[in-house]
């Protein structure tokens, strides 16, 4: 990184000590663009880089909700509207207790590039609460759900910011929260939240999309090294939405997956991962994954396994940030793997990242290989805003070709800005390149 970029870093850091999640996802950005700016040194000048790096608005809010014994319980919701350039702020909730706004932020900040580089007309911005629904019933969910969007409605708008789901934030979760909204503003205003329900509003193809955009990349980083996912032995971490429906589109296009994890253990099954069985297990039930192994008797589980100590082809972390460390991507390189893609936002430590990148295997940021999900939620807002729904195969079709678009645009950057085969650095400029344009465009706001 050159002198005015590290001294730019220097000033983010002071102005954010004691976020050190949002700092890396900064430093990681910043590390890519030194060549651009070379190139542009227009988007050096009214201080655009600390602008991006400053959320327009930054909403923290309490959220009061009443538990099934009558016990009071205060959670705190955030929504950080990171930037608006392009389009209306665009970003996930999500529940969990680790939620802070370090975590918030960093998820913000990555949105921006991640969405800009769909080429589609959305901002960049993310949200969530340190709420844990495992264990609640549906009605406490919902209570939450109501207190929660009570404060975060003011905020919200078709034209203004979309929320959408992320970890511990699926169609009930949706439901609920969009029940609160149409209350509310006595408006039904479709576009307002994606991942919706198909009776209400949703979209087909949402619920699959960032499992399915990822299987699509890596298919197209196989293809560009001249392989393919086929007879490929691979491995999902987590068992949530994203890995779910990558396990599923990895296996349509060939692939073998081998084992997934939850946040308790990992599971192995050598013949191959049930997809009915895991399914069944998290989707309808919402049991660990341990149980897997009650039904497949031949699967192995292990608590507290580390997934990535397991030999593979191409490895797909889909559960949670810095979750694959450098001592990982070790272990990865030692088995032989190719290929990584994060389904998962910044779920590869910066030591881990370069490890790849020094061994030249191909890896892609989550900003690019798990875009297909904000770019489905993008479709749904299409639909929404023309009162139309398109069949599955078209919409599938349409985030086949984003994917590939993303991918291709990856890597033409990455060539032209002297880095070839580095998706991480194309990644990063190609979607600097579009906000900052934008930016510049809009003025001094
Ligand atoms: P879910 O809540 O559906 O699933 C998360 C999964 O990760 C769960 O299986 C969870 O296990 C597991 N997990 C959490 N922490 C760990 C850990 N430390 N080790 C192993 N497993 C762990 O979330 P999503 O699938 O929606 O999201 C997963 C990731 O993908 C997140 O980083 C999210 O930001 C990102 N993402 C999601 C998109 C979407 O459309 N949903 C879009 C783009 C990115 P447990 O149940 O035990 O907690």
């Amino acid at each position: 990184m050159d002198e005015k970029l590290e001294s730019t870093l220097w000033n983010i850091q002071q102005r954010n000590v004691s976020e050190p999640e949002f700092i890396q996802a900064v430093k990681e950005v910043l590390g890519s663009i030194g060549t651009v700016l070379a190139k542009h040194p227009k988007f050096a000048e009214q201080k655009l880089i600390e602008r991006i790096c400053e959320p327009e608005r930054q909403v923290i809010f309490r959220v009061p909700w009443q538990d099934d014994r009558g016990e009071v319980h205060i959670n705190r919701g955030f929504r950080v509207q990171f930037n608006s350039a392009l389009g209306p702020f665009k970003g996930g909730l999500r529940f969990h207790p680790s939620v802070n706004l370090s975590i918030v932020k960093f998820l913000g900040f990555e949105q921006i590039f991640k969405n800009a580089l769909t080429g589609m007309p959305i901002g960049g911005a993310k949200g969530g609460s340190d709420f844990d629904p495992k264990g609640r019933s549906d009605e406490e969910v919902m209570r939450f759900c109501q207190s929660f969007m009570t404060e975060l409605s003011r905020h919200l708008g078709e034209y203004t910011d979309v929320p959408a789901g992320d970890v511990g934030v699926g169609k009930r979760e949706i439901g609920f929260l969009f029940g609160q909204y149409k209350r509310i503003s006595n408006r039904y205003e479709s576009g307002v939240l994606t991942g919706k329900g198909l009776s209400y509003g949703g979209a087909l193809v949402r619920t699959e999309a960032t499992g399915y955009g990822l299987g699509y990349f890596v298919q197209e980083m196989l293809a560009a090294r001249g392989e393919s996912l086929g007879g490929k032995t691979c491995l999902v971490s987590g068992s949530g939405n994203v890995a779910i429906y990558a396990i599923e589109k990895v296996m349509q296009l060939g692939g073998k997956v081998v084992a997934c994890s939850d946040s308790k253990g990992v599971v192995y099954d050598e013949a191959g991962i049930d997809l009915p069985t895991l399914k069944r297990i998290k989707e309808v039930e919402r049991l660990p994954i341990e149980s897997y192994c009650q039904w497949r008797k031949r699967a192995h589980y292990q608590e507290g396994g580390n997934l990535w100590e397991i030999k593979c082809d191409v490895a797909l972390p889909c559960a949670t940030q810095n979750e694959l460390t450098g001592k990982d991507a070790d272990a990865l390189l030692r088995g032989g793997c190719i290929a990584v893609a994060e389904g998962a936002n910044m779920p590869t430590t910066p030591d881990g990242i370069e490890k790849f990148t020094k061994a030249r295997i191909a890896y892609a940021p989550g900003k690019a290989a798990n875009a297909g999900g904000v770019a489905t939620s993008a479709l749904e807002m299409q639909q929404n805003a023309s009162r139309d729904a398109w069949s599955f195969e078209y919409t599938e079709r349409k985030l086949a070709h984003i994917m590939k678009d993303i991918h291709d645009r990856c890597l033409k950057t990455a060539d032209e800005f002297g880095v070839p085969g580095n998706y991480a650095q194309g990644a990063n400029i190609g979607a600097f390149l579009r906000v900052a344009d934008a930016m510049q465009s809009l003025g001094l706001i």
